[in-house]
């Protein structure tokens, strides 16, 4: 298919094909329910089964599956095919309106934190019909939330779509409060910026470490990383250039908007850019979007790493989550305008947002925790674990004169002269790019850059959307009975931005005087996932959750355990695979190497004439050295995940953290030492600069 727009969207049952395939009736329906949230009655249901059935069935389907994204990390699908009996022998293809809206996984292999314990087994899945449906291979797949048979909520997605609603709900009435009386929806609107690493498949294999954790365990730095800043934006690679146009094709099928690639900072390192849509598409999107990337990959003989960090010394991987508000209207409520100063209506809502962000920086912190992402928060490549704002020159000035209550002198845009005739003057960008910074505005969205690129963004969007409606509820109340609106709006405004000005931070986030300053300040700085989720369960956020009725305090209790069960778990299988590869192919192979040494010296020795051996002499003693400290610090690390025990969660994945992750740097330093000094051809894994500069 090489026409573009035939293309995209060709394997998704989207809204051309619902408008040419349902009756008007049905169609009216289904978009009063994905539009305005109405519930769907079974009658619609059943016309949207067969017709969803039919289309799929001529795309080649032979099976349905309910895809959702349970506690696990990745999105899980069981398949079921179409058949049904059909008098002797014969069988027709069909699925029905209940079929399509509720299915009954087994939910006892899935995550639940102790929730399910006392429950049945059963979990549900139901039909989210406002992300479309879309066919992979022979297979159609439907969006779908999972809860367990009481109904607590045991995915991603469920909190993500409450969440949309409570902002809707509090957005909607403030706009009314300001006569914006014809909005009736908002929605939180998403872009992910995507980063990835691409390695030849076949040093891939040979890396137990990437294997069974995603990231290497050991290796000694390449003797170039990126310091010449030469890859960033880089001409791409034949090969990767083919993996990406792949990769754009099978998404643009698929009805994602794949907009922008590009080369990264690391080597290796590639970054793909969607346009934005609404929170639950996109994060369905995001989700789809990483499998495809790993699948893609297997084609081109390539490995796909999404893990945050899967190499020392080098960048690591995150996601940009750009964030903003948009009516039904069509209005993006966060954008300033060409006079914010006059602009009540976004300086209510920044100032939500500002708000928000300082009062809840500890969720945020704790909804981008994970093994790996720890890796790279505060390591000077990502933001750091300190929860801040930037706003940009203009708005931070804005800000300042209204917290001072000073008139606002607004400069034009500097025009930035290129110098060249050639090359058009442009307008310099309004919200200049902190780079630095882990929640930035940039024009008219918030950039929330301290993702990894392997999470789900449905948590940290379900919390930015819980926190922004928690807010907006409160202004609301507050304004509500205001004689003088406008005066009532810049009364609030100020005082809520002078209160929560402590979160707004323009300089360098890097910096060792921001670490004081932001506890000058009294910020978190939560350097761990365990450190981070120590507060989840504050008295303050299990208000916010229970209050807005996106989770109760038992399944917020669930995702608490959950996460710090798997974060030990990561932790365990990080050391025992770095034991294994320390045992199994590490020592033998420098023993080995250590032997060929000394035969050489021997051999050299047998012979009359003397001949020098002191190059040989001298890496046999320094390496013998290592290798006894090598197999004294594997056997420490034994010990101590021995010995891991804790009296709660907590206090185990505590111990992971202070005991068991700084012995296995221990080990990797005195590992990686090794392979500086060890013959190439018997080192037992393919090295950095083969991984990273090898494809
Ligand atoms: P970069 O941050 O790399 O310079 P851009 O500024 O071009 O990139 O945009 C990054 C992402 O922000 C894109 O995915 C884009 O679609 C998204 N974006 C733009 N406007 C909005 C918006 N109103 N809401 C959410 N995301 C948006
Ligand atoms: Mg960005």
């Amino acid at each position: 298919m090489s026409n573009l727009s035939e293309m995209f969207g060709s394997k998704v049952f989207n809204d051309r094909k619902m408008q040419e395939r349902l009756p008007k009736a049905t169609y009216k329906a289904l978009k009063n329910t994905i539009q305005n949230g109405e519930p769907i009655d079974a009658e619609t249901a059943n016309v949207v089964a067969n017709a969803m059935k039919d289309w799929a069935v001529e795309m080649g389907c032979t099976h349905y599956t309910h895809w959702f994204q349970p506690m696990t990390g990745v999105t899980a699908e069981k398949h079921d095919s179409f058949i049904t009996p059909h008098g002797e022998g014969e069988v027709i293809a069909e699925f029905s309106g209940s079929e399509l809206i509720k299915g009954e996984p087994d939910a006892s292999s899935f995550p639940s934190g102790g929730i399910r314990a006392t429950f049945e087994a059963r979990g549900y899945t139901t039909w989210d019909p406002t992300s479309p449906a879309f066919v992979r291979d022979t297979t159609l797949y439907i969006p779908t939330a999972f809860c367990s048979y009481t109904g607590e909520i045991l995915d991603k997605k469920t909190p993500l779509l409450r969440s949309m609603e409570r902002l809707s709900e509090a957005a909607v009435k403030i706009l009314h409060l300001l006569g914006k009386t014809d909005v009736t929806r908002v929605f939180t609107t998403v872009g992910p910026e995507q980063e990835y690493f691409l390695i030849d498949k076949e040093m891939y294999d040979r890396r137990e470490d990437l294997k069974l954790t995603g990231r290497t365990l050991f290796g000694a730095k390449a003797p170039k990383g990126q310091e010449l800043d030469d890859h960033y934006f880089g001409s791409i690679k034949t090969r990767v250039a083919a993996y990406m146009r792949d990769l754009d094709e099978e998404l643009w099928k698929l009805g994602v908007y794949s907009k922008t690639k590009h080369n990264e900072v690391a080597p290796s390192q590639h970054e793909l850019a969607p346009i934005f849509c609404t929170s639950n598409i996109a994060a369905d999107h995001n989700e789809l979007t990483m499998e495809i990337m790993k699948k893609t990959a297997e084609k081109h003989n390539l490995v796909c790493l999404l893990h945050e960090k899967p190499f020392a010394g080098v960048n690591g991987s995150g996601k940009h989550n750009n964030w903003s508000m948009s009516t039904n209207t069509g209005e993006n409520l966060l954008n300033p305008g060409k006079k914010p100063e006059d602009n009540l209506q976004f300086l209510l809502f920044l100032a939500a947002v500002v708000k928000a962000v300082h009062e809840y920086q500890d969720l945020l912190r704790i909804t981008v925790a994970s093994a790996g992402n720890d890796h790279r928060l505060g390591a000077n490549e990502a933001p750091p674990a300190i929860i801040s704002m930037y706003l940009g020159d203009d708005l931070g000035a804005l800000v300042d004169s209204i917290i001072e209550g000073r008139e606002y002198v607004s400069h034009d845009k500097t025009k930035m002269d290129m110098g060249a005739a050639v090359l058009a003057d442009f307008k310099k960008d309004n919200s200049d790019r902190n780079r630095t910074s882990p929640f930035a505005f940039t024009g008219n969205k918030f950039e929330f850059r301290a993702l990894g690129s392997s999470l789900n963004i449905a948590c940290p969007n379900y919390m930015l959307n819980t926190m922004a409606a928690e807010e907006l509820s409160g202004f609301y109340e507050e304004l509500k009975d205001a004689d003088n609106i406008e005066e009532a709006v810049k009364g609030l405004v100020k005082r809520v931005l002078t209160e929560h000005k402590d979160i707004i931070f323009n300089g360098d986030n890097y910096s060792d005087e921001w670490v004081k300053e932001a506890e000058r300040r009294g910020l978190y700085n939560l350097k761990s996932l365990p450190e981070a989720f120590a507060h989840f369960l504050d008295k303050k956020n299990v208000e916010l959750f229970t209050k807005n009725k996106i989770c109760t305090e038992a399944e917020m209790t669930a995702r608490y355990e959950i996460e710090l069960e798997t974060y030990s778990k990561q932790l365990k299988i990080e050391a025992l695979t770095m034991l294994q590869m320390a045992k199994k192919d590490i020592i033998p192979s420098v023993s080995t190497y250590i032997k060929t040494l000394t035969d050489a010296v021997l051999a050299k020795k047998a012979l009359s004439v003397n001949i020098p051996s002191d190059a040989e002499q001298e890496i046999i003693v320094s390496l013998s050295e290592k290798l006894s400290k090598f197999a004294k610090e594997a056997s420490t690390l034994q010990s101590a995940v021995d010995s891991a025990a804790g009296e709660s969660s907590l206090e185990l994945a505590l111990y992971y953290r202070n005991t068991v992750f700084e012995e296995m740097q221990e080990l990797r330093r005195v590992g990686d030492s090794m392979e500086e000094e060890t013959a190439k051809t018997y080192w037992p894994y393919p090295s950095y600069s083969d991984m990273l500069f090898g494809v």
